[in-house]
């Protein structure tokens, strides 16, 4: 720590407070901004040094591989925020999902997953694990029946996101938790869907939380990053060893965009929840549009859940249009603001259609069995006036009157 960093006690802190301080370690310069350490490799002034490094008993970055200054600054933003023991930030949200996963398991393992997951959590739990010799039980929802009864003697994690891609199936991160505890399993929860700012597993007693944050975090549509958060002990001993090895190594320039985006990620994430509570509303009074899918709106099937396990609605809103692809597809040509892409949590609103994109390649038995229409929408609000994006919409959507 530079002398220019303050010692105070950021473990008191608000969020906000936190997104803009945490980690901050300036350097002899006393640069106001994060600095941005560009370097691959760190030189020593004599041997012993580098050999005290290498053993461990000084600390001190020795590769860009294990460690670098700007990732640190913002893997302690980001532990901070979630208020865990531990952060390991990475190169992508599924290096992040790949390493929380892959860090832990091996061949005889038994994966528990819920079966509303990502196009790419799909593919790492039925289609890569697998290939290792790790296996799997998909679960629906919140039947705590069904949970207990998907658990094996050889069950080692339990892996959901909440809320879920597309649909927004809101999952009970304490239920399934306790459930996966009582046979042994950790629980690994995706919460890209909700962020940091509106929900936090570990409280609800989630092991370990990933996140991409190719999305909400950077948010201006840059750069790719993930982060495993986790206790000390799941870093050292699981996560550090395998990570460090198999290289998905965060790029300095990519923490630093994130670093920044962090100062700014909980006004835009409310300011998007307010305006996707507004359009939810709008949409679900539209006659072309057959259903709504907003954890906080009064129509969803886990609102009592979503409401007490979310401090807000999210950024996200799904819905089906009357019809089928054809239907939907007339909507996303005559969109006039709203840009078409399979991103999300970006300043600009965009949609999607999952049943062509996003959950193309799962085919569609896996889809119908997520409930994935081929009327399906997903919008991801930006922070475009609210006001323009329901005229947006509205106007798109009379297409099919
Ligand atoms: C985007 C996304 C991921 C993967 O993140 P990348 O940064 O694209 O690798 C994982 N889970 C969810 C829910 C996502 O939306």
């Amino acid at each position: 720590m530079g002398k220019y960093t303050k010692k105070q006690n950021p473990t008191g802190w608000g969020d906000q407070t936190k997104l803009v301080r945490g980690g901050l370690s300036r350097s002899e310069h006393g640069e106001t901004s994060e600095a941005m350490y560009l370097t691959s490799g760190y030189v020593y002034d004599d041997p012993e040094t580098a050999e005290r490094r290498f053993s461990g008993e000084e600390e001190g970055y020795v590769y860009g591989r294990y460690g670098n200054p700007t990732v640190s600054m913002l893997e302690e933003r980001f532990r901070l925020l979630e208020g865990a023991e531990a952060a390991y930030a990475v190169a992508s949200g599924m290096a992040a999902a790949w390493g929380a996963l892959a860090c832990q398991l091996k061949a005889g393992d038994h994966v528990v997953a819920s079966k509303d997951l990502f196009g790419s959590n799909y593919q790492v739990i039925t289609n890569i694990l697998p290939r290792f010799g790790i296996t799997y039980t998909l679960v629906a929802g919140n039947d705590e029946a069904a949970w207990k009864a998907a658990m094996k003697p050889q069950t080692k994690v339990v892996f959901f996101e909440t809320p879920s891609n597309p649909l927004l199936e809101v999952l009970d991160v304490a239920m399934i938790s306790r459930v996966a505890h009582a046979a042994g399993a950790r629980v690994v929860v995706d919460n890209v869907f909700a962020t940091p700012i509106l929900q936090k597993p570990m409280e609800l007693g989630a092991d370990i939380v990933f996140y991409s944050n190719t999305k909400h975090t950077d948010g201006q549509g840059r750069v790719f990053g993930g982060m495993i958060l986790s206790t000390q002990k799941f870093k050292e001993e699981l996560l550090k060893p395998f990570l460090r090895h198999t290289g998905p190594t965060l790029s300095p320039f990519n923490a630093w965009v994130l670093l920044k985006g962090m100062e700014t990620m909980k006004l835009r994430v409310e300011a998007s929840c307010k305006s996707a509570a507004e359009i939810a509303d709008a949409l679900a009074s539209i006659p072309q549009v057959e259903r709504v899918y907003y954890p906080h709106h009064q129509s969803h099937s886990q609102y009592a859940l979503a409401k007490k396990q979310m401090r807000l609605g999210g950024t996200m809103v799904a819905f089906d249009v009357k019809g089928a692809k054809e239907q939907a597809f007339n909507v996303l040509r005559r969109l006039k603001v709203i840009d078409i892409s399979n991103n999300l949590g970006d300043s600009k609103s965009l949609i999607t259609h999952p049943a062509t994109t996003t959950h193309k390649n799962i085919g569609p038995e896996a889809r119908a069995l997520m409930g994935i229409k081929d009327g399906c929408l997903r919008l991801s609000v930006g922070l475009e006036d609210a006001a323009d994006l329901i005229a947006d919409l509205k106007q798109a959507l009379s297409v099919n009157s």
